[in-house]
């Protein structure tokens, strides 16, 4: 019970929600109930109150991606080693691996939006809540590579709440520079790196690749920041500002440049890429 008590005021829903495969669903936020092709259509998006359900990388991947996949995928078959021999490690990744068919929490690969060619880079909450470990360190390094050599934008979209992976301890924290460092790399090689956040990018993830693009954008209510809501209100002992680090909270405060509804993430996200390309023409940077 405590767990579920724990789970719920984070906004973080049961797995059962997170994996949906009945014909109804009840919608979090507003309780409409709605018909699963109704979700589907509008890509898991409440048509009444538009609460985004979470869905996964492979998800994202179908829905940004013109045809909805890779190209070609980049390191598909990299797995995590153990290398501290952490208790029950192995058993959760085999088990993660089962409940998302991902290898690894995050997906990275070559493809087209709207027509133009990207690198995009997935990280998937179902697989160990999205945390990175140095296979997701490296996988986001390989792509920021690949979109350097090829001169093209890296489209990045997260799902974190763990943020770095304590099951590989310093070797997790280690991809906070890794990740950082293929971000910079992006930049002295002029190349647009463009993220979306989505509930919820929090701790290491955040703290490192998820916050350095170039344009920011997340999607609405997501929650977003280092250490969590809870966590802060509990070490300054003060009661938080309503909506605090929420997507509309930190558009209000600088922190990130849009709020984009899903169902409209692909056409802004084409249209930036058109804008970044033309200032690239014209010989601004
Ligand atoms: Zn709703």
């Amino acid at each position: 019970m405590l767990l579920f008590r724990k789970r719920k005021s984070l906004g973080l829903e049961s797995e059962r929600k997170q994996l949906p495969d009945g014909l109804w669903y009840k919608c979090d936020k507003c309780g409409e109930i709605l018909y699963r092709a109704q979700l589907e259509r509008n890509l898991w998006v409440c048509p009444k109150c538009g609460y985004h359900f979470r869905i996964g990388a492979l998800k994202y991947k179908e829905i940004m991606l013109d045809n909805g996949d890779f190209d070609e995928e980049i390191a598909p078959n990299l797995e995590s080693l153990d290398p501290l021999d952490f208790p029950d490690y192995k058993a959760k990744i085999e088990k993660s691996q089962r409940k998302t068919g991902l290898k690894e929490a995050a997906i990275a690969g070559v493809g087209h939006m709207g027509g133009k060619k990207v690198v995009m880079f997935i990280t998937d909450f179902g697989f160990m809540g999205g945390s990175m470990g140095s296979v997701v360190g490296e996988k986001f390094y390989r792509a920021a590579q690949k979109a350097i050599e090829l001169g093209i934008p890296l489209v990045a979209i997260t799902a974190s709440g763990g943020g770095a992976r304590m099951h590989e301890g310093i070797i997790s924290l280690m991809q906070m520079v890794k990740t950082s460092l293929a971000a910079l790399e992006l930049e002295e090689a002029g190349i647009p790196y463009i993220v979306v956040l989505t509930h919820p990018t929090m701790g290491g993830v955040m703290a490192s690749f998820a916050s350095l693009g170039d344009v920011l954008i997340a999607e609405p209510e997501a929650l977003l920041g280092f250490a969590g809501p809870r966590v802060i209100r509990d070490t300054i002992r003060q009661e938080l500002p309503k909506g605090f680090q929420r997507s509309e909270f930190l558009l209000e405060h600088g922190m990130i440049d849009m709020v984009v509804p899903r169902t409209e993430l692909k056409e802004n996200i084409v249209k930036i890429l058109d804008i970044l390309e033309g200032n690239k023409e014209n010989g601004q940077s």
